[in-house]
Order: structure tokens, then sequence, then C-alpha cells
């Protein structure tokens, strides 16, 4: 008999503000934190630009502290409303730095800054991703943003609500991709910033149309009021996270939104055909 040591890897989830600071022992830090729906991220702005600020510093802090790596989930906010297209991460982006948005936009440049500063001073270990549109299941229903929105409108038989003009674009990332991607940054050589995003460019008529063919042909498609400094283009370029960590997505929109129905229609307990 003979003892074989044995290597565990622990994934823990504590749930605290991350602007408190925070004094545990970890190898890797994955810093998502921060609401990412406009409509949460508005609610409260300074909060929004405390967590990319302090909250960014305080998990810098603890990356120093421990020797950790961190990854930072920036995002397509950071080119603003885009004069490039597909936006490739040179693109130094085109942002209100005063509007309402700018709490979330800003933030996460300040966040990308910090990251980069302590890189250089400190030589801590750090991975950037700018996240494009994700979406799947067990998003808050009530999360505001356009695919949860369409989704549960249709499935409760309520008018889409496409904000005016309609013709603005998004390219939506299924959940498992994006996940499939952070996990490869981190894991990999190159610090990013790394696009991570599906380059199936939409416009939010099309995704209407798409949801209504798909979920509840009934339902009307209504033009509603939009929000100041909406960006009216999004599409990643994934030439580098393609050649740099061997990603792409693999789930394309048609195939994604079903997945997303099934969950939400047993969150909301309206089982399919019930208004068709
Ligand atoms: N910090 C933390 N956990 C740690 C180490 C630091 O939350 O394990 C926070 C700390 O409160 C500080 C921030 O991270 O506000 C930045 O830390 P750093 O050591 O870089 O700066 P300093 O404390 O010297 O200002
Ligand atoms: N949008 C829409 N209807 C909604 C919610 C959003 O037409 O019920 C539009 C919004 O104007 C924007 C796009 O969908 O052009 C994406 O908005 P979302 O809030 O999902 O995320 P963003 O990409 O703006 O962060």
């Amino acid at each position: 008999m003979y003892t074989q040591p044995v290597l565990f890897t622990v994934y823990f989830v504590v749930f605290l503000d991350v602007t408190e600071p925070l004094l545990v022992e970890v190898d890797q830090i994955y810093h998502l934190a921060c609401p990412a729906s406009p409509i949460f991220y508005k609610y409260n702005p300074v909060k929004t630009i405390k967590t990319n600020v302090i909250g960014t510093l305080n998990m810098l802090g603890l990356a120093k502290r421990v020797g950790a790596r961190i990854l930072l989930t920036s995002t397509s906010e950071v080119y603003g409303d885009p004069l490039q297209h597909p936006q490739t991460e040179e693109y130094w982006g085109n942002v209100n730095p005063i509007g309402v948005r700018s709490c979330y936009d800003e933030g996460k440049r300040v966040a990308e800054t910090l990251m980069f500063d302590y890189h250089r001073q400190h030589g801590i270990e750090i991975r950037i991703a700018r996240i494009f549109n994700t979406y799947g299941p067990r998003m808050n229903i009530d999360d505001g943003r356009v695919v949860s929105n369409f989704i549960a409108q249709a499935i409760r038989g309520e008018s889409l609500t496409v904000q005016a003009p309609g013709t603005q674009t998004r390219s939506f990332c299924y959940v498992s991709d994006m996940v499939d991607g952070l996990i490869r940054l981190m894991e990999g050589e190159n610090t990013g910033p790394i696009n991570i995003g599906n380059p199936g460019e939409f416009t939010m008529m099309e995704l209407a149309e798409t949801v209504k063919e798909l979920i509840n042909p009934d339902v009307a498609v209504t033009i509603v009021d939009n929000t100041p400094d909406d960006p009216r283009q999004r599409k990643p370029d994934i030439t580098k996270a393609n050649d740099l960590l061997g990603w792409e997505p693999k789930v394309i929109l048609r195939d994604g939104l079903p997945l997303m129905e099934e969950d939400f229609r047993q969150r909301l307990a309206v089982p399919k055909n019930q208004f068709q």
C-alpha cells in the first residue's frame, strides 16, 4: 500500500461586494462583476462605476498579493457607437464620456487600463476578454436585454418591443461558446484584449422576426422609443480569438434561441402551444 499525492482543483463561489476588500487564497480570478444590462447598470450608475473601478482595483490588489492570474470580462461597449465595422481589438472606440451609458463604457475602459497598469508595474498575469452580446438559459427573465425580452414576450403572447429604429445591429453569442472562450483565454498565454463573440450580425427587427417565427407567429412587433447613445452597429472581428485561442462559436442564433425558450417556458410555466 502506498499513497499517491492527489492534486485537487477547488472552485468556490463567494457572494460579496467587490467594492469591499477581499482576503482569500486563489490561483485564478475570473472578474465578471458588474451589471451588464443597460437598465440595471443605469439604475445606479455611481455603484456601476465603483464596481468597475474600485472593484477591479480590489481584484488586482488580491491578484498581486496572492500571485493569481486575473481575467477581466470587459465589453464590446468599450468601442462605443463604433465607426469601424466589424470591430477589431486595435480600434480605440467612439465613446461618450458623459452619457448615461458612460458608467459602464468608461468604467470598463478604466478597468482595462488598471489591468494593464498592474501588469506593467507589478508584473500581474492578466487576461482581458471583450465580450459581445451573450444569451442563454438561466438569464434573468426580467433582465431587460433584447433576447430575454423578446423570448419572454413571445412566450407570454405579448408584442415584441423593438426599440427605434430597429435597423441597429447586434451579434449574439450563446453562453456555452462564451464560457469556452473565457476558459481558453484564461488558460492560454495571451493577455488580450481579445474579442469573444459571435460574428453573426442581426438587426433588431430581424431578431424580432426570428423569435416570432420560432416561438410564436401570432405576436405583433411594435416599435417603441429607444434610449440615448444606443450603438447603431456591433459585430466582433474574431480573427485573434481564432488564431490565438483556436476558438470560434459553434451555436448559431437559430439553434440557441430554442434552448433558451425551453428554459424560459419552464420558469414562466407556459408550455409550448398554449398561445398557438
Ligand atoms: N486588496 C484586496 N485583497 C487583497 C489585497 C488587496 O481586496 O488580498 C485591495 C486593497 O484593499 C486595496 C486594493 O486591493 O484597496 C489595491 O491593493 P494594492 O496592494 O495594489 O494597493 P494598496 O493597498 O497598496 O493601495
Ligand atoms: N432592444 C430592443 N428591444 C428591447 C430591448 C432592447 O429593441 O426590448 C434593442 C436596444 O435598443 C439595442 C439592442 O436591442 O439596440 C441591444 O440591447 P440590449 O439591452 O440587449 O444590450 P446592449 O447591446 O445595448 O448592451
